[in-house]
């Protein structure tokens, strides 16, 4: 439309909400679509915690919340960082917004300028790049890939800096690799930043819980990062509350208060009853919700197995998150049911129209070689979909 922004035009449209659209639409045609493109965990929110948000509108939680967040949430929040990341960040250093999504979009809106950069290891959470264009600020990808665990190298860091630098985005474990950077990896990596005193960092740990190896780490917890690190995390993944929308930051105080600036004016507190019900939700022991975590790590290895015995994926080991994020560049240039396959979005189109499997392109990601496959869905659907998929690529 000519008479749309010239922002929004060149906005792309976010290729895991695409995707996840798509599956529905065919769904709503009576086509049985195995959706393994959302990341979204299949559980129903723990009881304890739905009951918290009960108790919240019987108690008339109704009215506008601080637009940072109830008091005592922050307080919540702040109890958080200290047991599970060892960081102390007190409640004027904490925002809280309508998810994660909300919290980047916030930080990258009140630091950037036009025409600065933001260095994005690859692959990278779909939105990131996004979000930094529509700040008017430079998307640097820093290409990784499978040989390296999809992690980037202190080397490729000091490569990748600039003197336009203002910004570096984490996110470990990562969507869509599935990849945890060691503590001795960050520090690595930190060494390098500390040569650089005027780079921000953003840690997304919104994945910290769905762990299987060592405990995550935050980059915060180095001392000399933490005067510029922007910690993110949020209830969705842990606590399967996606639609609840509420994530938050740990920061500086001068970027918690510019943050709470620009949330004030454009959406406000997130929901009240949320609010409520994630105070209930941070403050329990992480063993409540353990039995997902659990359930997980079977189905990642229940996938792996699956996908490592069709011939031409090639497969990392993810140590975190609920994605596998196979390399399927040994399919370029073939040919199945007639149909050539040229990329890795031209594959997850080839799977979704002809084994009925939403996937998403790696190409969203940073990544041309790989797929993103969600196995936050029942070992039953996993299996299905891998037998599909081995099928139609016989
Ligand atoms: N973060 C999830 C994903 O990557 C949810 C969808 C989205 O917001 O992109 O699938």
């Amino acid at each position: 439309m000519e008479a749309l922004s010239e922002r929004i035009n060149s906005l792309p449209a976010s290729a895991t909400l695409a995707m996840a659209a798509k599956a529905r639409e065919l769904k709503s045609q009576g086509i049985d679509v195995i959706g393994l493109s959302l990341g979204e965990p299949d559980f129903n929110t723990p009881e304890f915690i739905k009951e918290a948000a009960i108790q919240a509108v019987n108690d008339n939680y109704n009215s506008y919340s601080p637009v940072d967040g109830y008091a005592d949430l922050k307080e919540a929040v702040c109890e958080k960082f200290k047991r599970d990341n060892g960081l102390n960040y007190t409640p004027a250093q904490v925002v809280v917004s309508t998810g994660a999504k909300q919290s980047i979009a916030n930080v990258c809106m009140v630091l950037l300028n036009p025409g600065d950069d933001v260095l994005l290891p690859a692959p990278y959470w779909v939105s990131y790049s996004a979000i930094v264009t529509l700040a008017e600020a430079n998307p640097i990808v820093v290409p990784t890939g499978i040989e390296q665990n999809f992690k980037i190298t202190p080397e490729q860091l000091e490569a990748a800096i600039t003197p336009k630098t203002k910004l570096i985005m984490f996110n470990s474990p990562n969507n869509p690799s599935g990849t945890v950077y060691t503590e001795a990896e960050y520090r690595a990596l930190a060494a390098v930043l500390e040569k650089h005193p005027s780079i921000y960092i953003l840690s997304d740990e919104i994945y910290e819980h769905i762990n299987y190896g060592e405990k995550a780490f935050s980059l915060a917890a180095i001392p000399s990062l933490y005067d510029r690190t922007i910690t993110v995390n949020g209830l969705a993944k842990a606590f399967a509350m996606t639609g609840w929308r509420i994530g938050y930051i740990g920061a500086p105080e001068w970027i918690a208060r510019a943050c709470n600036k620009m949330q004030g004016q454009i959406t406000s507190g997130t929901n009240c009853i949320a609010q409520r019900a994630a105070i209930t939700a941070l403050k329990a022991p992480v063993d409540k919700i353990q039995y997902m975590i659990d359930e997980f790590k079977n189905r990642r290895s229940l996938i792996i197995d699956l996908l490592r015995n069709i011939n031409g994926f090639q497969v990392n080991e993810p140590d975190g998150a609920f994605y596998v994020f196979p390399d399927v560049s040994s399919f370029f240039g073939k040919t199945f049911q007639g149909q050539t396959i040229q990329n890795a979005t031209d594959f997850a189109l080839f799977l979704l129209e002809k084994a009925h499997v939403a996937t998403v392109t790696g190409d969203a990601f940073g990544d041309p070689n790989c797929i993103r496959i969600s196995y936050a869905a029942s070992q039953e659907q996993i299996k299905e979909a891998l037998q599909r998929i081995a099928k139609v690529l016989h």
